[in-house]
């Protein structure tokens, strides 16, 4: 009786994977579920701390994780992670057993929000009886690829070693061999861990998707199908929920009021995510391609503090006098607002799960050139499912880039392309139900996930 006027508090623990490009969306969610009604605790790892002044609503907590520098990406990202999956685990036992022991009796537990990568949140939360649930930052697709490596070993499909082959993969539509993130099956001794860790659903009791089913519905049926628990498809988190910029680099803005000043779809971005790294010849390359197409551009060029200069002190010396205003090169931009300008008309990207969605979200059209990872994978939806774009194979020199470009700002096949982007724009749009031009939370998927939530959460009460 005595609770029944008490408001109950339903917490949620988020424990991002400490870059960027899942820092972000973890954060989005946040904000997504915050507007629900839910209190958000951040448990973070030290290593990549967000910036917690932009975050006023949150509650962070710091889990020590025991690791002393950036990995080299993507080799070091394995043995980075294990000793961070290790090292944050106690702590995070810790600050979950007091925060039980404070709560009051017959209050709801907290309810763990753990990226995929983040194993140890799980394994205690399943230790401390708390309801948890699985988010994934990447695509339906890029899950299903890792989780087939088993069959595709099973029936005796060995790739050729050159990672070239454009043979297609049986059974994962539309990738080919050279689309695989690990195409070589001798060395996927560490992959095998990384695919048990996505293959592990253990006590959790639901999934949550920053994707959405206008893109990836027949891979999230699919999965579905071989999976005991819901699946929820909230993307794209960032045009759902307007959250504060979780930039870990600072973003110059600058770059904004330069688009101001440039015509309708004329500008080409040019931007590599924040772990993709050029050479200096890729960067020599990049820089007279992008000059010699003579179309008007932003470039990031974001500094990399192990190598010790600026890329845009390498930059050809001739370059920056030939290029003049038609030019713009920032270290990092605020990028979702970058995408959103009108005189955004193209995106050389790297391809990041993220940067698609971004670019989807706001109908511009991609070239695509992948370094490693799902970029391989999201390459291969955005030029043979999706259509929104092409790809510009690696170790391109200037001339190729310089006519991937063209073909994409001011030719037919980019007319195209662009038509194409438009119409995902709209579909994202339908699927979150923008009301009056302003982004809505009553996405139903939004209201089935918050329900259940607070059902599971109802049901785990302190005693
Ligand atoms: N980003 C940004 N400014 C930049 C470049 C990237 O804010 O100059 C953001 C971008 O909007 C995206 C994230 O960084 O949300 C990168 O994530 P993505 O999955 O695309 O790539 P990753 O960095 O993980 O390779």
């Amino acid at each position: 009786m005595e609770n029944q006027g008490r408001r109950r508090c339903r917490k949620l623990v988020l424990v991002p994977c400490p870059f960027q490009g899942h820092i972000n969306p973890m954060l989005q969610l946040g904000t997504i579920l915050h507007s629900r009604g839910f209190s958000i605790t951040i448990a973070h790892a030290q290593f990549n701390s967000p910036q917690t002044s932009n975050h006023p609503d949150f509650v962070f907590l710091s889990l020590p994780d025991g690791t002393s520098s950036k990995p080299a990406m993507p080799h070091d990202f394995l043995p980075f992670m294990s000793k961070l999956n290790f090292n944050c685990k106690d702590p995070f036992q810790e600050i979950l057993s007091l925060m039980i022991e404070k709560q009051e009796q017959d209050d709801q537990l907290p309810c763990i929000i753990f990226e995929i990568f983040m194993s140890f949140a799980q394994e205690v939360a399943s230790h401390l009886k708390l309801p948890n649930i699985i988010f994934h930052t990447n695509s339906v697709a890029t899950l299903l690829t890792f989780l087939a490596y088993a069959r595709l070993k099973a029936e005796g499909y060995t790739p050729p070693q050159d990672s070239t082959s454009t043979e297609l993969v049986p059974g994962l539509h539309p990738l080919r061999f050279k689309d695989l993130p690990v195409t070589n099956f001798a060395h996927l001794d560490g992959m095998w861990r990384v695919i048990a860790m996505l293959s592990n659903i253990g006590s959790s009791s639901a999934i949550i998707w920053n994707t959405m089913d206008c893109l990836e519905q027949s891979v999230l049926a699919q999965y579905q199908r071989q999976c005991q628990v819901p699946n929820f498809s909230i993307g794209p988190m960032h045009k759902i929920a307007s959250a504060p910029s979780s930039s870990l680099l600072e973003e110059d803005s600058s770059c904004i009021s330069w688009l101001d000043k440039q015509g309708h779809n004329s500008v080409i971005y040019a931007s590599f995510g924040s772990i993709a790294s050029v050479d200096a010849k890729e960067l020599t390359e990049m820089a007279w391609g992008l000059a010699n197409s003579q179309q008007t551009f932003l470039w990031v060029l974001r500094p990399d503090p192990a190598k010790g200069s600026e890329p845009s002190d390498c930059l050809p010396d001739d370059f920056k006098e030939t290029v003049g205003e038609r030019g713009c090169i920032v270290k990092w931009a605020p990028q979702q607002l970058v995408l959103a300008h009108s005189s955004v008309g193209g995106f050389l990207s790297h391809c990041g799960w993220n940067s698609t969605l971004e670019s989807i979200s706001e109908g511009v059209p991609m070239i695509c050139k992948p370094a490693f990872g799902d970029q391989l994978i999201n390459t291969r939806y955005i030029s043979h499912e999706w259509g929104n774009g092409f790809e510009l194979e690696n170790d391109l020199g200037r001339g190729e880039i310089e006519r991937a470009i063209k073909m994409l700002m001011v030719e037919k096949e980019g007319q195209e392309m662009r038509q194409r982007a438009a119409e995902l724009k709209e579909k994202t749009q339908v699927s979150i139900k923008s009301g009056s031009g302003h982004p809505s939370y009553e996405c139903s998927e939004i209201l089935q996930l918050s329900y259940v939530v607070t059902v599971w959460m109802s049901l785990t009460l302190c005693n």
